[in-house]
């Protein structure tokens, strides 16, 4: 019923865009349209749905992806030829402009032999995933659940003494058991002046007493990945700490509460980044206020100085403002939530 749907709405955009058909190539976009989570491509007309892969995921294939008629790729890794000779009366083509150059360079003397036009569209299928459906609202919660409980638990376990890397183990094991596919991104468990790095990679750094520690780690369920980081503190918060983390809390307090739909990424950034910016820490905060999530851990819609995607009903994403001093280390609380009845809902619930 969804890919029906979902395949409906993409036919809608082809039609505005003035396009005979449209292939997809990018994985988090053929799962969605298809079902399919092997590696393939889709050729996607008015009254056709086409899905090309090599002969390892034929059965699976066949299995995830009923709406679909499935051609066997020969050449792989390049099938275009099948592909594209299945789709019939075709003269303009879109393809996502996110394809590699190597990639495109194989649909082009394709598309030529074959005489099409190619057309590059960027974000048709990403703005249609970015508004949630009911049964992918499931998943995320269930997910946020995961990211919730995992914390909750890495909070009790975790003491002065251990490294990072552990940290980050026990969390990912925990996640693992309690039903997590394998998890969407590495976790991050970045102490004292490691904290300053927003990216971090957790290392054999021992963890001590007072010092800021960046915990930010995502479950899997169906496919949906879950975003939560928090940063706690061992023993008593020296007073900087506890200046930057009332600061950085209050900035996401006030995002989440005075969040609107129709709002711009760039408006609900703004809400955070004026009160970091009033406080002096204007460089510190380096990144956007959040980013959408589903599929992909980060996907439409984006919040930040320059997004001007406009926030709508059942978009879910993160709220996750940060401070980061160099030698120091740094603060980031991230939450995710979805637009419910015009205002943010969140969906992680563990305290800050
Ligand atoms: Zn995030």
């Amino acid at each position: 019923m969804a890919i029906t749907q979902r395949l409906q709405k993409l036919r809608q955009k082809l039609l505005e865009e003035g396009l005979d058909s449209i292939l997809i190539s990018q994985p988090e976009n053929c799962r969605y349209l298809s079902g399919f989570t092997g590696s393939g491509d889709l050729l996607i007309s008015p009254d056709s749905a086409i899905l090309a892969t090599p002969f390892i995921y034929l059965e699976q294939a066949k299995r995830e992806a009923a709406d679909f008629e499935i051609v066997r790729m020969k050449g792989e890794p390049d099938g275009l030829v099948e592909l594209l000779s299945a789709g019939q009366g075709i003269k303009r083509l879109g393809f996502e402009a996110s394809l590699t150059f190597a990639d495109y360079r194989r649909l082009a003397e394709e598309a030529d032999k074959l005489k099409l036009q190619l057309i590059p569209t960027e974000g048709l299928v990403d703005f249609l995933r970015a508004v949630k459906e009911e049964e992918e609202v499931t998943c995320l919660i269930e997910a946020a659940e995961l990211a919730d409980n995992a914390l909750e638990y890495i909070s009790q376990e975790i003491h002065p003494g251990m490294k990072e890397k552990e940290v980050a183990w026990e969390i990912e094991k925990f996640l693992r058991e309690k039903g997590s596919e394998s998890t969407p991104f590495d976790i991050i468990v970045a102490s004292g002046p490691n904290a300053a790095l927003p990216h971090a990679k957790p290392t054999g750094r021992t963890i001590s007493l007072g010092e800021p520690i960046i915990i930010d780690l995502g479950a899997r369920v169906k496919g949906y990945s879950s975003d939560l980081s928090r940063t706690l503190c061992l023993g008593s918060w020296e007073e900087n700490f506890t200046k930057i983390y009332n600061l950085v809390l209050q900035a996401q307090l006030s995002a989440i509460a005075n969040l609107e739909a129709g709002m711009t990424g760039e408006q609900v950034d703004n809400l955070a980044r004026a009160i970091i910016q009033r406080e002096g820490y204007e460089g510190a905060f380096g990144h956007g206020l959040g980013h959408g999530i589903g599929l992909a851990t980060h996907e439409q819609p984006r919040l930040g100085p320059s997004a001007t995607n406009v926030l709508a009903e059942n978009m879910v994403f993160t709220i996750e403002p940060a401070i980061y001093l160099s030698g120091w280390g740094g603060v980031r609380i991230e939450d995710m939530v979805i637009v419910e009845k015009g205002k943010a809902k969140t969906l992680t619930k563990v305290r800050k």
